[in-house]
């Protein structure tokens, strides 16, 4: 299947080519078009619902053939400790007018001082998926990944993100100690875009269909 992702984000665009490395994946460049989606919901699904309409409505201004199924991603961390925090903002965590682009290594440096020596570290990713089809033709799914924040960051050159400071309980190392397959066989990444992709494997949608996704 053809599937245009609503993405700027390279390191989540590697993780989704590699777990649906069965699909055609295209991006925003393939189609000439500068595609920045201001996430501005409160929740996961809003942000994820937000990027792909507006790049389906992009691509389908732009051009005369109809646009493909378009696929947008939007994920974070959530700290029980932090309430949830830093959630939806997980990539903006710690901006502030004067630094407004943290590094990751600032930002999990942020999220440890944060939590201090706070005994419960428990937390979770979240990833909400969406394969948007048109204005009133989409599926959403949202996964889970559970683990705990690290007492340091992990050396481990594995992920991106905070994947050196989320701790695998079972594993006894952190996301960013283990290989690509066993991240994307537990994360909620891979979660999320294996129910999607069976989902569309199961749909059957023939040509008709897709002309009125429109
Ligand atoms: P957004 O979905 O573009 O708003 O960005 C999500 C942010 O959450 C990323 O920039 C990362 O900081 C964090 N994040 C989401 N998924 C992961 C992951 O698999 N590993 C590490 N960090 C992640």
């Amino acid at each position: 299947m053809h599937l245009l992702l609503a993405s700027n984000n390279q390191h989540k665009r590697r993780e989704l080519a590699e777990i649906l490395a069965r699909h055609t994946l295209s991006t925003p460049e393939d189609y000439h078009l500068e595609f920045d989606h201001e996430e501005i919901a409160d929740t996961f699904m809003g942000n994820a619902l937000g990027k792909a309409k507006e790049l389906h409505e992009l691509v389908a201004e732009a051009h005369t053939n109809r646009p493909p199924i378009v696929i947008a991603d939007d994920s974070g961390i959530a700290v029980d400790a932090l309430d949830g925090r830093p959630g939806v903002w997980s990539a903006r965590f710690g901006n502030t007018p004067e630094h407004p682009k943290l590094t990751d290594e600032d930002r999990n440096n942020l999220l440890l001082n944060t939590l201090n020596d706070e005994h419960n570290r428990a937390a979770h990713y979240v990833c909400c998926m969406v394969a948007y089809l048109g204005v009133d033709h989409y599926y959403i799914v949202q996964e889970t990944w559970h683990g705990e924040i690290a007492r340091s960051p992990s050396n481990g050159g594995g992920g991106f993100g905070y994947d050196p400071v989320f701790l695998l309980p079972d594993l006894g190392v952190t996301v960013a100690d283990i290989s690509a397959e066993e991240k994307h066989r537990r994360s909620h990444r891979g979660k999320a875009a294996r129910r999607l992709a069976s989902l569309l494997d199961n749909l059957e949608l023939d040509d008709f269909e897709l002309g009125l996704s429109r």
